[in-house]
């Protein structure tokens, strides 16, 4: 019996934690099970990559990672949208790629470059280096289905989609209506929206697409992308991907975590806006006082708000000021025992699988979600940005595993909506319901992931083409 080496595979994570996280572990499991060598190159937008460093450089050796010479974003206007961001961070990065790919598959024969879902500019680098293209698409089937019916979507309709009377229904879908369908289709004027456009069209390029979701939780979605005959690539479930590695040797270091200790048995709400989300000043004082009123227990991850924008945090840029000083006045002292207030980050796997963690609010962040559902615990559906709105209503609509919550005519989540939310999901009978589903899911997410699970199988697949393509 020959021993072979490991083959050697590429990957190339867009900006954003969302991305980087689940692709790690995605990297690990190539690792572990498959015995890859993995090597991330790491496009880098110029904006503070402290944590994706911590990130990568806590990796074992056979994954390693090349940060790729800084990219300029100076001719951009202030205002620019975040995915515009994100697509010119890895179009702008092409030669400095070009060259690292270059060395890399001289030292070792790269047999796949995966990307993620923003990253489908590289298709170039894979014809040139003769290897085949691979999308790790970090979300759900109902976004990878917007990604295959939007250019048709642009060539019917010339109207804005938020304006349509009836929700669009992609095959094997719930149906998602226009307004909640991902945030850079929302203005077709803008330059994101070109760019979004120009991603989703390359999507056919691809030799196959690697989902962060699994059949039980989108049969209906991956059935249609499955069969499929007009150009979709091969697509594989292989999720769900959440963090693996525990940062519970800090963790102890987590005032919130010994909090939980404290608390009884699924009485806690966890409330966080991932690493991205933002409010503006005068909803953090609804969601503050919505919480204070509930008189439900709470751990809420506070971020200084921002009234122009809802992804404030996107880039890794942590605002100077202290979140507490936004704060109605007294509430610390008057919620003190009930709940607890952390600036900034929190553990957020560890919470989730802490027992005292009964409900989570949540931005809908696809991370968030899964890591939710691979702990069983319900939510309180409040997306921002990005495609959280369609991640809300698969979640809220088709799973039922979800609240969501209600914007009034000011523009904000009231107060009151907001205790009665905390008040519904903690203690009513509504809340247990999507308790109870949500731990179904819990345990069909354990079952694709085991030995001979469908997810398991689907990476082994892929895993057996890669090694097949060393020449
Ligand atoms: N996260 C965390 N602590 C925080 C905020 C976020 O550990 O205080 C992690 C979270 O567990 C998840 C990721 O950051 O793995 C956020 O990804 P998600 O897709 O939910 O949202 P995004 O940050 O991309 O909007």
């Amino acid at each position: 019996l020959q021993l072979q080496a490991p083959s050697h595979i590429a990957m190339v994570p867009t900006p954003g934690m969302g991305h980087l996280i689940p692709m790690i572990e995605l990297a690990k499991r190539l690792v572990h099970q498959h015995n890859f060598l993995v090597t991330f190159l790491v496009p880098n937008d110029g904006s503070p990559m402290k944590p994706q460093r911590q990130l990568l450089q806590a990796l074992p050796n056979t994954i390693s990672s090349i940060f790729l010479s800084p990219v300029s974003f100076d001719d951009l206007p202030q205002d620019v949208k975040m995915e515009t961001r994100i697509v010119l961070s890895l179009s702008r990065s092409l030669s400095a790629l070009r060259e690292s790919f270059k060395a890399l598959t001289e030292a070792s024969p790269v047999v796949a470059l995966v990307v993620d879902l923003f990253g489908t500019d590289a298709i170039e680098i894979a014809r040139e280096f003769d290897v085949l293209l691979y999308i790790f698409f970090p979300t759900t089937a109902l976004g990878l289905s917007l990604v295959f019916h939007l250019p048709k979507l642009d060539e019917t309709y010339s109207g804005e989609y938020r304006d349509l009377p009836e929700p669009l229904k992609f095959p094997g879908c719930v149906p998602v209506h226009g307004r909640d369908l991902i945030e850079p289709v929302q203005n077709r004027k803008d330059d994101a929206y070109r760019w979004v456009l120009h991603i989703c069209k390359q999507y056919p390029l691809a030799a196959g697409i690697l989902v962060n979701s699994f059949i039980d939780l989108e049969a209906g979605a991956f059935k249609a992308l499955m069969e499929d005959k007009t150009g979709t690539p091969p697509i594989y479930p292989v999720g769900p991907l959440t963090r693996t590695d525990s940062t519970s040797e800090v963790a102890g270091e987590f005032e919130c975590l010994r909090w939980l200790d404290k608390q009884p048995n699924g009485s806690v709400l966890f409330v966080s806006f991932g690493s991205g989300g933002t409010l503006s000043h005068d909803q953090l004082i609804e969601l503050a006082l919505g919480l204070e009123m509930s008189g439900q227990r709470f751990l809420w991850v506070v971020k200084s708000p921002d009234d122009t924008s809802a992804n404030a945090t996107y880039f890794g840029v942590e605002k100077a000021t202290d979140p507490f000083d936004f704060l109605p006045k007294g509430f610390l002292d008057r919620t003190k025992g009930l709940g607890m207030v952390v600036p900034n980050w929190a553990p957020q796997m560890e919470v989730l699988s802490h027992c005292s963690t009964g409900a989570f609010l949540s931005h809908c962040g696809w991370n968030s979600s899964l890591e939710s559902i691979v702990n069983g615990v319900p939510l309180i559906a409040w997306p921002l940005y990005a495609e959280q709105k369609m991640n809300c209503v698969l979640l809220v609509e088709d799973l039922k595993v979800a609240l969501r919550v209600k914007v009034n005519d000011n523009g904000l989540v009231g107060r009151e909506d907001i205790a009665n939310y905390a008040r519904t999901i903690l203690q009513e009978e509504e809340g247990k319901l999507l308790g109870k589903r949500m731990k179904e899911l819990k345990n069909a997410a354990v079952k694709v992931l085991s030995q001979d699970g469908s997810s398991t199988n689907s990476l082994t697949y892929v895993a057996n083409i890669w090694k097949n393509q060393r020449k």
